[in-house]
């Protein structure tokens, strides 16, 4: 069969879930290609493939757009649309949204679409497939999920060709990503783990990862290929069962290129921290959230200590580790003195960059529940037109619009402001007037910027003017477009 996975924007990092599943269909001798929607040529291009299959990963807020991009290609285009990634999983409920959204899938797509895809195209009834919410004849049948991958080392590797055909920009970029685990036992509110965990309870373990000696194989391999001197472990919480030093040892020896991961602080200690530093980690992403107590964990379930994260900060920069933090403000029930409280915190470590958002509820998580329970929803929101925008404004209520404008404006310069603290006076000046588009530019370069910082790689010219080129276009786009669900 003929596949097309559609992605209906340019991608700017390498779509990981996409690349896994491509190679598992060619394995299965399926025709496969990516196509990114606003591309010179794409709907032509597309035609002339001809799909059998037109195949979308999507996010909550991205779904209106694959969903409307869908409607767009079927009046042209004779195949069947299958949807998968997070917004499937979390509401399957999708399907119903369009009748030409022909299978959803909830969970793990590495055997759901091949078996899916196998009966298809033996003319076998597929109605009963695990993983899937699929319509036939206008009827929609549900099915169970079936049990996680547990060896994800007898997955293939990504298959990352067939994506740089489409997307040039993401093969010269030295910048890569890879997958090292799966799953997370936490239970912070504002993240999509605990429900997943919740729909898999009974179907496996919570958190699986490769062995150090298979994601060195990868790497190897990305290595000979492709432009690559930085690599970004994109797993929420890295190595949380695997054996540092093994992974140490064997990356030091037979990759050798600096890294970044995101780690947790209640997971580190001094042997992991010198493990990482001796593998050749240069940086860690780590989530702060909040530092005041009710809000982390209360409001955000973060279950964390701020001293245990004030140590971790601590020895990861005594190991000469950059320490990039996230954080959130907005959240409901927060008033700005606790946000302070945030922002001081990364002062006080001199961390190297405290990225910042304002709360998002997405569906599926237990802060949107909170929040519909306890009317803290802007009038109107609701799951399927909830802001893709964590950086833009805010869906949350907050006690007058005065006290809103001011959180959106301060999270506009809360990334600046920790590196410039003596410049805060005059952030708070900033912060009276309205909300407005300069902010957020200032906001996108500042950050962009301060992640060079982080990563430190030299980009050769044709990346930095296709970087450029992208940039110009946003602040155009960005200027002409009016969003609808913010006050921009
Ligand atoms: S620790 Fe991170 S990945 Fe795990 S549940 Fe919390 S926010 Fe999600």
């Amino acid at each position: 069969m003929r596949i097309a996975f559609i992605e209906p924007a340019i991608a700017h990092v390498e779509p990981l879930g996409i690349a896994s599943l491509v190679q598992m269909l060619l394995n299965d001798g399926h025709s496969v290609m990516y196509f990114e929607s606003p591309r010179k040529g794409f709907v032509e291009r597309l035609k002339k493939f001809n799909p059998d299959i037109l195949a979308y990963s999507t996010t909550t807020g991205k779904h209106r757009l694959c969903r409307d991009l869908n409607e767009e290609l079927r009046k042209s285009i004779k195949a069947i649309s299958i949807f998968g990634g997070p917004h499937c999983t979390f509401y399957p409920e999708f399907i119903e949204s369009s009748a030409l959204i022909d299978g959803i899938c909830i969970g793990e797509g590495d055997f759901a679409i091949t078996e899916l895809l196998k009966r298809i195209e033996n003319k076998e009834e597929y109605i009963k497939t695990d993983n899937w919410w699929v319509r036939v004849d206008g009827q929609i049948y549900k099915n169970q999920i079936r049990n996680k991958v547990e060896n994800l080392d007898a997955l293939p590797f990504l298959n990352r060709e067939v994506i740089y055909a489409e997307n040039e920009q993401l093969r010269r970029t030295p910048i890569k990503r890879i997958i090292a685990s799966r799953g997370c036992p936490y239970s912070c509110s504002y993240c999509f783990n605990k429900t997943y965990n919740f729909i898999y309870s009974g179907k496996g373990r919570v958190n699986y990862h490769r062995s150090p000696l298979n994601i060195i194989e990868e790497l190897k391999l990305i290595k000979k290929n492709y432009p690559f001197s930085f690599l970004k472990i994109v797993d929420d919480t890295f190595g949380l069962n695997m054996d540092y030093e093994e992974f140490a040892r064997l990356y030091s020896q037979e990759v050798g290129v600096p890294f970044l991961c995101n780690v947790r602080p209640n997971l580190l200690n001094q042997d992991k921290i010198k493990c990482l530093k001796k593998a050749g980690c240069v940086a860690v992403t780590m989530a702060v959230e909040s530092a005041n107590d009710y809000v982390r964990n209360k409001v955000l379930c973060r279950n964390l200590d701020l001293k245990v994260m004030s140590d971790a900060i601590t020895a990861l920069k005594e190991n000469g580790l950059r320490v990039y933090t996230q954080n959130i403000i907005g959240n409901p029930g927060e008033t700005f003195a606790m946000a302070m409280e945030t922002f001081n915190f990364n002062v006080k470590h001199c961390v190297d960059f405290a990225e910042c958002f304002l709360l998002t509820p997405f569906y599926g998580t237990e802060i949107y529940e909170n929040c519909v329970k306890n009317n803290f929803l802007e009038e109107g929101i609701n799951m399927d037109n909830m802001p893709q925008s964590y950086w833009l404004g805010s869906c949350i209520k907050f006690s007058s619009l005065k006290e809103k404008d001011k959180f959106i404006n301060f999270h506009k310069f809360f990334s600046f402001g920790v590196q410039h603290p003596r410049l805060l006076p005059l952030i708070k000046i900033l912060m009276k007037f309205s909300p407005n588009k300069l902010f957020v530019l200032f906001n996108r370069f500042y950050d962009s910027w301060r992640i060079t910082r982080i990563i430190r790689v030299k980009m050769d010219i044709i990346i930095l003017i296709g970087v450029v080129k992208m940039n110009v276009k946003y602040i155009f786009g960005f200027f002409l477009k009016t969003d609808s669900h913010s006050k921009f």
